[in-house]
């Protein structure tokens, strides 16, 4: 082949950003890659998942933004496949393309009431905090100053993001990149208690030590746990002593139990063996009914009957991301995934030739940024060995000029690279006004104004 090849990634989050990383960093064939995503910026989670007070995993961008930098690799945002151009027409500009969009949709959890005004999804909320541009800022401006006890569903590491952000003071969030309506809205909270749920025991959370560890050292909220829900069984003790992360987040809570709290403003209370079976309101959410579970002996719970009501007015479901499908791919709905065998996207159990995925949308939404990595330089493997064997298409129409034409006659106003450094300029500009690092531009319209000068 005496031209580059040329790979499209669908999707610039970290398993997207990786994969490109992988492509540019191989020195077997030359290869340019455009990274192409729906929004105008990149970074995906990073960007719109990631809690803006976790300044050092933020950082993270940074490191990703250099690959935009390395020789072969665009920057292609704003444009939507499915919407915009379909993958059909992409193999006709790209000898492969790597989808990598991510699971952007939650989890339900499937009870009475859940659908009640006042109950959302930790996504919706997360988009909010982090200035997503599709998010829904009247719901959030309306329910946080008119909250007084949150319920957060789930005990993973979005859930206790979610809490923070609830239980912090504004001050504690200032040198964030929040939007500024974002911190105006939770300065007028009048949220006292935030109730985590988690239906399992303590040695079963799926959160992580030092993000646990936050939640008893914020500036104006007592952490409380209830002794009585400090329960373990064999399968309990197993995991305490087979996995030191467990162990940890086991002695954090412990010593939660012994805390008496200092009267500070909120008050977060960690429950275990509650399980949500009904929200309960009238015009919006008013309680939770929780019922209690018992350890079975092997990792998960049973229902004892029990019932308690939890007063919330505002409640956040945190159980998990969902992958969605994509038109024209093979989608397993009911694990969230798009079919593949290390990376090569299958259909009836056959390579679809050119198609390859990586990161949530391949394995589920699980791990940490980390581990997109690992997964992204796999499927580049599998794309690699298929170029070195004769296995990739090669496409027929495309130059990376002649991609661009197809965008403009469609009207397409696409970001590219450059497009996004100036972006990234005028919301650090934004936020030096503020005498912060930056602050988040979160209309799309102004994006592309940004993007534009
Ligand atoms: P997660 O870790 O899978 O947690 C989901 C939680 O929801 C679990 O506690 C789960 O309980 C619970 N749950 C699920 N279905 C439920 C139901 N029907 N009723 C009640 N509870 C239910 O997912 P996540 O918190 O969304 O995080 C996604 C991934 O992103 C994770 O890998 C996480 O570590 C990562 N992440 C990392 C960071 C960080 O490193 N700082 C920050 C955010 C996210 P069961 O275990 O009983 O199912």
């Amino acid at each position: 082949m005496t031209r580059p090849l040329r790979i499209a990634v669908i999707g610039s989050g970290p398993s997207g950003m990786y994969a490109a990383d992988a492509l540019a960093s191989q020195s077997d064939v030359e290869v340019s890659v455009d990274v192409i995503d729906r929004l105008p910026v990149p970074f995906g989670l990073v960007r719109y998942g990631v809690a803006p007070d976790h300044l050092s995993i933020r950082s993270v961008r940074d490191t990703l933004d250099k690959v935009l930098d390395k020789p072969g690799v665009r920057f292609i945002g704003n444009v939507e496949v499915g919407r915009d151009i379909s993958l059909a027409e992409l193999h006709d500009y790209f000898d492969g393309v790597i989808l990598t969009y991510g699971a952007s949709r939650d989890r339900r959890l499937e009870i009475e009431g859940e659908d009640l005004d006042g109950s959302v999804a930790a996504t919706d909320f997360v988009a909010w905090y982090c200035g997503h541009p599709d998010a829904d800022r009247a719901t959030f401006e309306r329910l946080i100053p008119s909250s007084t006890s949150v319920a957060v569903v789930g005990v993973g590491n979005v859930a206790i993001d979610v809490t923070r952000v609830l239980a912090k003071t504004v001050a504690e969030l200032d040198d964030t990149d929040m939007p500024q309506h974002v911190l105006d809205t939770l300065g007028t909270s009048r949220i006292t208690d935030i109730h985590l749920l988690g239906r399992r025991g303590p040695a079963q959370a799926t959160f992580t030590t030092k993000e646990l560890r936050e939640l008893g050292e914020l500036l104006d909220a007592d952490v409380i746990v209830d002794p009585a829900d400090l329960a373990f069984d064999a399968a309990s003790d197993e995991v305490i002593r087979t996995d030191k992360a467990i162990a940890r987040n086991v002695e954090v809570i412990k010593e939660w139990s012994t805390r008496v709290p200092a009267g500070r403003s909120r008050r977060v209370h960690v429950h275990f063996l509650a399980r949500p079976v009904e929200l309960r309101g009238d015009d919006r959410v008013r309680e939770v009914v929780v019922e209690r579970t018992a350890l079975d002996g092997s990792g998960g719970v049973t229902g004892t009957g029990e019932l308690t009501i939890i007063a919330a007015d505002f409640v956040v479901r945190s159980v998990g991301y969902r992958g969605t499908g994509l038109d024209d791919v093979p989608f397993d709905a009911k694990r969230g995934v798009i079919p593949n065998a290390e990376g090569r996207v299958e259909r009836d159990g056959k390579a679809v030739p050119g198609e390859y995925v990586a990161g949530w949308i391949k394995r589920g939404p699980t791990g940490i940024i980390g581990t997109n990595k690992k997964d992204a330089n796999a499927t580049v493997a599998s794309l690699m060995a298929d170029a070195e064997s004769g296995a990739l298409p090669s496409a027929s129409a495309g130059s990376a000029r002649e991609f661009d034409d197809l965008l403009a006659s469609r009207g397409i106003a696409a970001v590219s690279t450059a497009g996004w450094r100036s972006i990234d300029a005028a919301e650090r500009a934004l936020g030096a006004t503020a005498g912060r690092a930056r602050t988040t531009i979160h209309e799309t319209g102004a994006l592309l104004a940004a993007s534009a000068d």
